[in-house]
């Protein structure tokens, strides 16, 4: 057994930019066909035309994956498209950080709602067509909030927990039909998400990671394959932490 996707089709949320893009070129390189799906349809479009460039195929799809409606329907369209669905990988994700003293209604609903109903409304989407595929890799990209929690992250440590028993529930589900469902925690990774941090509190991240460096997308995006992959067949229901050790 290879880490090698040729013939499958899979779908990356959020594979605009950082994480979900290193995740979709990753995949791309092992022979995946892939639907790069982001809020922002230029973002999207610029990564499918890369990696369409590279020989692989790709197609770009827009849309905010917090409307339910409009992700049912556009996993119909993937599916026809691509001849159906075979890995999903829930990566969107958003943070609006605050002191709870100070969070908003706002802030605290629209996290739930990109981060933790977003994946909900893929899974549901793509729920049916892997239980008849007989063969399929669902991947949650959670975070160690979900399982440390952090001041001023409570809407995105409620939505990333709130991730991982969905996901393990989702895999009680379908594991009977040969669907592993699994979750990525990653710690502190450099992305567009983190570069928002001020010196101090990215300092601050380094000095508590025992491998003391941050982590990159290519690190997520490695062990993601290997979930993705045939190696991971007797794996489900987990949660993997890719954190260099931040959470012990
Ligand atoms: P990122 O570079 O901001 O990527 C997130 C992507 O999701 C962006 O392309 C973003 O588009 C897209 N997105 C945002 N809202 C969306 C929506 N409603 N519908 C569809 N797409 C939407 O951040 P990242 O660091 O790669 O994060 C990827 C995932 O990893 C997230 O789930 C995040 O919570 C998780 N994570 C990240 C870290 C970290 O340290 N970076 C740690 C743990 C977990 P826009 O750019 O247009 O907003």
């Amino acid at each position: 057994m290879e880490l090698n996707l040729a013939g499958k089709r899979a779908v990356v949320t959020g594979a605009g930019s950082g994480i979900g893009r290193e995740i979709a070129t990753r995949f791309s390189g092992v022979g995946a066909a892939v639907a790069v799906c982001d809020v922002v349809k230029d973002a999207a479009d610029k990564v499918a035309a890369d990696l369409s460039g590279k020989g692989g195929r790709a197609e770009a799809y827009a849309v905010d994956v917090s409307d339910f409606a409009a992700v049912q329907q556009l996993c119909e369209r993937i599916a026809a498209d691509l001849g159906g669905i075979d890995i999903l990988v829930n990566n969107a994700g958003i943070t609006r950080d605050n002191l709870l003293l100070r969070m908003t209604e706002a802030e605290f609903d629209r996290v739930i709602a990109v981060n933790l109903k977003g994946t909900f409304n893929f899974t549901k989407a793509c729920f049916r067509g892997l239980m008849k595929n007989r063969w399929g890799r669902i991947i949650n990209i959670a975070s160690v909030i979900g399982q440390m929690g952090n001041a001023g992250q409570a809407n995105y440590a409620a939505a990333k927990a709130g991730i991982i028993g969905l996901t393990k529930s989702t895999a009680r589900e379908l594991a009977s039909r040969n669907v592993t469902v699994n979750a990525i925690a990653p710690g502190y990774i450099a992305t567009a998400m983190t570069e928002k941090l001020d010196t101090a509190a990215r300092e601050a991240y380094i000095a508590a990671i025992p491998l003391k460096r941050a982590g990159t997308p290519a690190d997520v995006a490695d062990v993601c394959l290997f979930l993705a992959s045939d190696l991971a067949s007797y794996v489900t229901g987990q949660v993997l932490r890719v954190d260099g050790g931040l959470l012990m």
